[in-house]
């Protein structure tokens, strides 16, 4: 995805101290790939002498368990990484993204999506051709942008279940054109219409990634956001949210995914072996260090310059 080295680079003597954070989900026990996100965040908060927070994000609460949540202290402990705050989970939260929907709503960039994603299918394949985000995935066609006031109270007045999507043309029209910094690429001009109308509450639940993230931070003053490069193309949307809800900026860092020996991706959903696993294995933190290719944090701290480096 991303071309060019990865290293983040380290505060200078003088830079602001950075706030930084790992936000991962409780619905698996954290791989090889998270101990990489967390180092990087960690050591870019201690190295500014900035903060660094931890950030349970489980809205999905039919994916995410208590024994999850857990797994992530004990092996972020273990790693040797602390944390400057409690943990602040997002179940917590949910009246402030309701606050931001609102005010969202007052703007006139949302509206609430009926369809189910069969109907969504279905209307793409009978387009023939439909736009592709940037992960190729078939953007929403834009079936519910149309429906008039009288229909959409009908429809939910009749307890249709509906999601809340964002109008990104209407969006647009009201900030103009937006950029992002990331500190691998540059300045990056955010191209939020490459992911189409995406939904900012669930029909499930009453928020999405999208906002929770970007309300999040900013509640956290997170200055520094660094995460897998996958998420690279969410940004574009993250940034139309700040811009709509007057909420700051924060600059950016999108890493390499690791990949393990085969060189497929360390992921859940490729059943990548656990940090847990590793430790039950009687693997030592340096040696979790050593397979996701950097230097072992505790020679590291204090260091107020410098790269993080990896392969
Ligand atoms: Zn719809």
């Amino acid at each position: 995805m991303i071309k060019g080295s990865d290293f983040l680079p380290m505060p200078e003597p003088g830079d602001p101290p950075a706030v930084t954070r790992f936000a991962p989900t409780p619905s698996g026990y954290l791989h090889l790939g998270h101990a990489y996100s967390a180092l990087m965040a960690w050591e870019a908060a201690r190295a500014s002498k900035g903060r660094f927070y931890l950030r349970i994000e489980d809205i999905d609460v039919g994916r995410c368990r208590p024994e999850f949540e857990q797994g992530i202290y004990d092996d972020l402990r273990w790693l040797g990484l602390d944390w400057d705050a409690p943990p602040f989970r997002q179940s917590d939260h949910m009246q402030g993204y309701a606050d931001a929907l609102d005010r969202l709503d007052r703007l006139g960039v949302l509206y609430p999506c009926f369809c189910t994603r069969r109907q969504i299918r279905a209307e793409i394949a009978e387009a023939g051709r439909a736009p592709h985000g940037p992960s190729g995935e078939a953007l929403y066609p834009g079936i519910c942008r149309p429906l008039d006031v009288d229909e959409r109270r009908r429809r939910i007045l009749a307890n249709e279940p509906y999601a809340l999507r964002l109008d990104v043309g209407r969006a647009l029209d009201l900030t103009g054109p937006l950029t992002w910094r990331d500190l691998r690429v540059g300045d990056v001009p955010a191209d939020a219409a490459s992911l189409g109308d995406v939904v900012l509450a669930r029909k499930d639940v009453p928020t999405s990634y999208h906002l929770a993230v970007t309300i999040d931070d900013a509640l956290q003053g997170i200055t520094m956001i660094t995460r897998g490069e996958d998420l690279f193309h969410t940004t574009h949307i993250h940034r139309l949210l700040q811009a709509l809800l007057g909420l700051p900026t924060p600059v950016y860092y999108h890493h390499n995914l690791i990949a393990d020996s085969t060189g497929a991706r360390i992921a859940k959903r490729n059943r990548a072996v656990t940090l847990r696993t590793l430790r039950h294995m009687g693997k030592q933190p340096a040696d979790i260090w050593r397979l996701i290719g950097l230097p072992d944090p505790e020679p590291a701290t204090g260091s107020t310059s410098g790269t993080l480096a990896a392969g």
